[in-house]
């Protein structure tokens, strides 16, 4: 197709659906279909090019429809944007286990790294601490957590499915399942690399300290230490704790409590869009003061609807599914566009400033989260940037007519339809 072609086939798609459908014939290219050579299964000829005759696995592929037949508009190669915890190994302990998503699983994934965990009821993660902070969401059940603050105050919180976390850099916590059914949660490290199999714990600093360190260190005897292990535990199965007015009043101290909530009610998220397509809620520095280096939003998509189009001008996007099925079209430079599809446990990432919007495929409500390594959240939708863009230049660039562009938004829908 030469120039003029297009021009006049982009010219007269405004005229409606028919045109575009009676075009839209193997080989022809059309408007949604643009680059050239054309991709996608319409510029097939011979019905065989899109076969697959060797080797595969079809459970597998049946996953990602959209990887084996992507729409015509998306073009070019893009760095793999999906991940998840469905095909991570765990580690099993008696007392839980745990699977990761870090960078050398998922290279896109450099800004954070995500973990999965279990805990049974009375299951302890141990005592530790690391040099990232950790931001958490409650996918289950019920959890205590412990916290030390930097000045030396204790806090401890029962959280329950839907609640939050945020542990600053270096501060040393605990988590234990509760109740009849435990915990399970996701963990995100503000840094792709790290993991949670190499987390500073208190068990290993303790056996690898000389005893009359120790000794010295508490005021006691050395025999005061004979006991303690030399393995670390990590998880283990512990007792079911007591009442949690009882163990804050165990670990009451003088100094009085830390300043900061470390927890965060899901309640307290606040609605930054909402309409019978869904809500975006927002959890970022702003309101939950404690979580300084991570914003995150909780995204719901009715059946049919889709987030609109838009991009974050701040921070890579690291998204964690948690309800429902989803597509996902991310968009860079070059031109380069990919489309991917997207399940509870699965992860994706959209890197800085990159174009994307999400769609429910399903038939149930879709519920997914996005992770934001900064303090606050931000978005740039496509809809307010046109609204906010001299009607003449837009006329002129997208040859659109003055009717048209009267009808773009400075509100924002975040979730569509209205
Ligand atoms: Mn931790
Ligand atoms: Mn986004």
């Amino acid at each position: 197709m030469n120039d003029m072609t297009r021009r006049g086939l982009l010219g007269v798609t405004a005229m409606g659906g028919a045109m575009l459908a009676a075009g839209a014939s193997a080989g022809t290219p059309v408007f949604g279909n643009p680059d050239r050579p054309g991709q996608g299964r319409t510029n097939i000829t011979n019905p065989i090019a899109g076969t697959e005759p060797g080797p595969m696995n079809p459970a597998l592929q049946g996953q990602f429809p959209s990887f084996q037949d992507p729409p015509a508009t998306d073009v070019g190669g893009m760095d793999l944007f999906w991940a998840s915890f469905n095909n991570a190994h765990r580690r099993v302990q008696d007392g839980g286990w745990a699977r990761e998503v870090t960078v050398d699983d998922f290279p896109a994934s450099d800004a954070v790294s995500g973990v999965n965990m279990r805990l049974s009821p009375g299951g302890v993660r141990e005592l530790h601490w690391h040099q990232q902070a950790e931001w958490a969401v409650m996918v289950d059940g019920a959890c205590r957590v412990t916290v030390l603050d930097g000045e030396g105050r204790p806090q401890i919180r029962d959280v329950k499915q839907g609640d939050l976390w945020y542990f600053p850099p270096g501060l040393p916590h605990s988590l234990q399942g509760l109740g009849a059914t435990g915990a399970e949660f996701v963990l995100v490290f503000d840094n792709g690399k790290a993991g949670e199999f190499n987390t500073l714990l208190l068990t290993e600093w303790m056996a690898h300290t000389p005893p009359e360190v120790l000794a010295e260190n508490f005021n006691l005897p050395v025999s005061a230490f004979q006991n303690i292990p030399l393995d670390q535990k990590w998880i283990y199965q512990g007792k079911v704790p007591g009442p949690l007015a009882e163990v804050q009043k165990a670990t009451k101290s003088p100094l009085g409590e830390p300043s900061l909530e470390f927890v965060y009610e899901m309640g307290k998220l606040k609605p930054l869009k909402s309409n019978k397509s869904g809500s975006i809620r927002i959890a970022d520095s702003t309101n939950f003061n404690a979580s300084k280096n991570i914003a995150a939003a909780l995204v719901t998509v009715a059946p049919g609807g889709m987030r609109e189009m838009h991009w974050h001008p701040n921070a890579d996007e690291w998204q964690y599914y948690i309800k429902g099925s989803a597509r996902m079209t991310v968009f860079n430079a070059g031109p380069r566009a990919q489309t991917a599809d997207f399940r509870p446990g699965d992860i994706g990432v959209v890197k800085k400033g990159l174009g994307h919007y999400v769609q429910n495929t399903g038939d149930t409500e879709l519920v997914f989260m996005e992770i934001f390594k900064t303090d606050r959240y931000q978005e740039v939708t496509l809809a307010q940037w046109l609204a906010g863009s001299p009607p003449e230049m837009l006329a002129e660039t997208l040859n659109l007519d003055a009717e048209t562009i009267k009808k773009f938004s400075h509100i924002a829908p975040g979730i569509l339809p209205l």
